[in-house]
């Protein structure tokens, strides 16, 4: 590009998606907010691109801190050793995008104490501080995180997104959750789930599971791009879409609700769509 047609301003390359017919609406992204549980791998890198990508307003969870164990994955630096996840990311969020509004809140999801905080901070969080936010991205590393997201965002008929990368680190997946409309988490729970074993006996000892920031990497931007589908409206979401690095594969797919699942939101959320709902276009159906 010639210096003189050059524009500095980095809204004017996101404006021109709008320009190109890509997106009708993009200005709308500074209207969103979007809650970000868990800044690990995924998290962090997927909260990143959505402050680049101007979005309004980014609520962030975590109940741990920057250690330099970290460091093989993208965003934290090791200067930021020590300080809770969710403060080192609104500062840097804050520095890349200072028009981003950002909340940050350093506890465990899972607990009694926040359950009314997390659940408050859903209905209330939104630009204007009184409206809904507009999508709850979930990005933990283990199911009682995941079944504490599942059951806020349920109860509240929340659209949220559930990200995960395998303990090898080579395959990973997003899945976009419509209460009532597509599976819940716990519809087709895992089978450590659905037998109730507790989860830190699956842990091995002494076996630490690999991580790549590639593969972090690549889940982020599969759930950030899908965040910008579902926020502005272009294209069908990705309903399931699956990554296995081994193979260069992407499978696609929809899952239902599930009439028997052991949440009662669920059911109750089935039950207020009458199972009526179809996905916008054939594209949801897997091919
Ligand atoms: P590793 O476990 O591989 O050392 P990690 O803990 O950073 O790394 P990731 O999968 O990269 O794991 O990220 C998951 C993130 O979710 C972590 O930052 C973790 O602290 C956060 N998280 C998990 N459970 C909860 C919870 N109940 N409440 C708040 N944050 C959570
Ligand atoms: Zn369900």
């Amino acid at each position: 590009m010639s210096a003189e047609v050059r524009d500095d301003n980095p809204y004017s390359r996101l404006m021109a998606l709008q320009r190109m017919g890509v997106v009708a609406n993009y200005q709308d992204i500074r209207n969103k907010a979007v809650m970000v549980v868990g800044l690990g791998g995924v998290g962090s890198v997927a909260a990143e691109m959505l402050a680049r990508s101007g979005v309004g307003k980014l609520l962030l969870f975590d109940y741990d801190r920057v250690e330099l164990a970290n460091m093989n994955r993208l965003f934290f630096r090791p200067e930021q050793s020590g300080l809770s996840k969710s403060a080192a990311a609104k500062e840097t969020l804050a520095g890349i995008n200072p028009d981003v509004q950002i909340e940050e809140y350093e506890y465990d999801v899972t607990t009694m104490e926040n359950w009314d905080h997390f659940n408050d901070r859903i209905a209330r969080g939104g630009v204007d501080n009184t409206a809904r936010v507009d999508l709850v991205l979930c990005c933990v590393d283990n199911y009682a995180a995941r079944m504490a997201v599942n059951q806020a965002c349920t109860e509240q008929n929340q659209a949220w997104m559930e990200s995960g990368v395998s303990e090898n680190a080579v395959s990973g997946h997003v899945q976009l959750m419509l209460p009532g409309r597509t599976a819940c988490f716990a519809c087709a729970p895992p089978l450590a789930v659905a037998t109730g074993i507790d989860e830190s006996s699956l842990k091995r000892e002494g076996v630490c599971a690999a991580s790549l920031s590639t593969t972090m990497g690549i889940v982020a931007g599969m759930l950030a791009q899908n965040a910008l589908k579902l926020l502005l409206g272009f294209t069908e979401p990705s309903y399931c879409l699956g990554y296995d690095a081994m193979t260069d594969f992407f499978p696609k797919s929809l899952m239902r609700p599930n009439p028997d699942c052991v949440l009662p939101a669920c059911v109750a959320m089935q039950q207020h769509y009458g199972g009526q709902w179809e996905p916008p276009c054939a594209n949801g159906s897997g091919q």
